[in-house]
């Protein structure tokens, strides 16, 4: 499938680190100019953007885009569509968590995840869905979470967010059915990202644990396979969802979690 989607552009919210760096890669090494964004240290997204660009032979771009602002994801869209010529695949990844009871749970955290986690795809998607049309079809792909499906305690904005994030992704979809454009949902479980690896030394001191213990009992204690899954294997549920065979997928949240949501 070398080169699948050549001629074609991929923009991934979110995408300076973890699961949207590694579809961001995953889009190019089949031919795609992407456009990245998120937030970071510019030299280093400036690394990750030319990096791309030189490993893949591929036009990379950056847009700084701030997910809380739907003015700013306006200019991503637009200058996705100015600088790389036109917007064929998109994926909302971009996303936050805050764990907290409900009755502490700061208001600005609330607003925060659902404007991120939520509204920022709604904001990408109705700016986006025009020129999709006018092209003639088009791929929206939603990170969404384990969490779209079932929920856990103290992560209310979050679980909120995502069972919003599959709402969101079912309506669109029926919109879009018939214009080639389709719309749908990954939901992993716990992936391996920096995010996770760095709770680990902590963990193992504060319980006396091995790291293999923090790892089966405290972060996959859910997780049935006892593996993380990785982000090359979301990446490439996301490239197939992108790519021509997946047509008839839409409207639907396809799970990535081990048999977590099984249970
Ligand atoms: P991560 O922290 O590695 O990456 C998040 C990305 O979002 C970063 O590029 C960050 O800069 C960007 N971002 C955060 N706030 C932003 C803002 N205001 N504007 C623009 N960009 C912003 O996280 P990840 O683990 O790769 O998560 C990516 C997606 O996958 C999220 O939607 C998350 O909910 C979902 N997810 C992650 C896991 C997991 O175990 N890691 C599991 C299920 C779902």
């Amino acid at each position: 499938m070398a080169g699948m989607f050549q001629g074609k552009v991929a923009m991934v919210t979110g995408s300076t680190s973890g699961i949207g760096l590694a579809m961001a890669r995953a889009f190019a090494a089949e031919g795609a100019d992407v456009m990245i964004n998120g937030l970071g240290d510019a030299a280093e997204i400036e690394t990750i953007r030319r990096g791309i660009e030189t490993e893949f032979g591929v036009k990379a771009g950056y847009h700084g885009a701030n997910m809380l602002k739907p003015a700013e994801i306006r200019d991503l869209v637009a200058g996705t569509e100015s600088k790389l010529g036109r917007l064929d695949i998109l994926v909302n990844n971009a996303g936050i968590q805050f764990v907290s009871p409900v009755e502490d749970f700061p208001d600005e955290k609330w607003d925060q995840i659902i404007g991120i986690n939520l509204s920022s795809a709604f904001h990408t998607i109705k700016a986006a869905v025009p020129g999709m049309k006018a092209r003639g079809g088009g791929r929206i792909i939603n990170l969404s979470s384990a969490h779209a499906l079932i929920a856990s305690p103290f992560k209310s904005a979050y679980v909120a967010a995502k069972h919003g994030v599959t709402g969101l992704t079912k309506t669109v979809a029926l919109e879009l059915a018939q214009s080639k454009i389709t719309v749908n949902a990954i939901a992993p479980g716990y992936v391996w990202t920096p995010l996770v690896e760095r709770q680990i030394p902590d963990t193992m001191k504060a319980r006396n644990m091995t790291e293999d213990e923090v790892k089966k009992n405290v972060l996959l204690a859910a997780q049935p396979t006892k593996e993380f899954v990785t982000v090359e294997q979301v990446a490439a549920l996301a490239v197939y969802l992108a790519s021509p065979v997946a047509a008839s997928i839409t409207g639907t949240t396809i799970s990535m979690d081990g048999g977590w949501t099984a249970q």
